[in-house]
């Protein structure tokens, strides 16, 4: 249960110099969140891609983090040139991605300052198909808001699913929020997001199980708007 979760009472108070050595005194802060991250698979894949980015998956389960956390320190050690030439250790890989133990859904706001994030990813969130499991999805109106506000205006939000109801939920609710406006697939790779899309759809564990049983993958993104005065 939650008691026995660790998180901070504001970002503010967390320290990250322990998630990211390598950016100690870079003043960065994490700017992509993997909500429900699982195993790992989307982090470790964009990781090398944007190694000036900070990366966070936030995972609920125990052991699952714990595996998450042993995949990046093996991946860090395994991958670090055997000398690296001096001043450059944020050019060692993986130095910019790491993972906390956390219930997304209570403690976001506690790890992400106001407009800190570029962009939130819900990779294959549970499901929970009876209506009265809905107000425990992922995407609902309350925590939208809460998605807003760790957003910086222009940051993306990325869904996919397997299942199509959870696809049309997920995207009545993003649409219907003042603060989200609907993005093409297209746009989004001419904007250069490509291969952000590409991990998306094949870089996560529960992603490259659907593709095994020949799964469809559902996906919609959402930009965070610029905060008008009315908004
Ligand atoms: N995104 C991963 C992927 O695509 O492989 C994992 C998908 S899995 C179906 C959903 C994950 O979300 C599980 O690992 C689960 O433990 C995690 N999860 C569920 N509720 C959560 C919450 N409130 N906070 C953090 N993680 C959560």
């Amino acid at each position: 249960s939650d008691h026995a979760l660790d998180y901070p009472p504001s970002p503010q108070t967390m320290d990250w110099s322990a998630h990211f050595p390598a950016f100690a005194n870079s003043g960065k802060t994490p700017e992509f969140a993997d909500i429900g991250c699982g195993f790992g698979g989307l982090l470790i894949a964009l990781a090398p891609l944007f190694p000036d980015t900070l990366m966070l998956g936030l995972e609920i389960r125990v052991q699952v983090t714990q595996y998450v956390q042993d995949r990046i320190a093996a991946l860090r050690t395994t991958s670090a040139p055997a000398a690296l030439p001096t001043a450059s250790t944020a050019a060692a890989p993986y130095q910019n991605v790491s993972v906390v133990r956390a219930n997304a859904m209570k403690f976001l706001p506690n790890y992400f300052p106001k407009s800190s994030l570029s962009a939130l990813f819900f990779l294959f969130p549970d499901p929970h198909f009876k209506a009265r499991k809905h107000k425990a999805r992922i995407i609902s109106p309350t925590l939208l808001a809460e998605y807003a506000f760790v957003l910086k205006p222009g940051g993306i939000v990325y869904t996919i699913t397997d299942v199509h109801d959870l696809h049309e939920w997920m995207k009545a609710h993003l649409e219907a929020f003042p603060l989200f406006e609907s993005v093409t697939e297209a746009e989004l790779r001419d904007q250069g997001k490509g291969c952000i899309l590409d991990a998306v759809y094949n870089s996560t564990e529960e992603g490259k199980k659907v593709e095994r049983n020949s799964g469809e993958k559902w996906l919609a993104c959402f930009r965070r708007k610029e905060a008008t005065r009315t908004s």
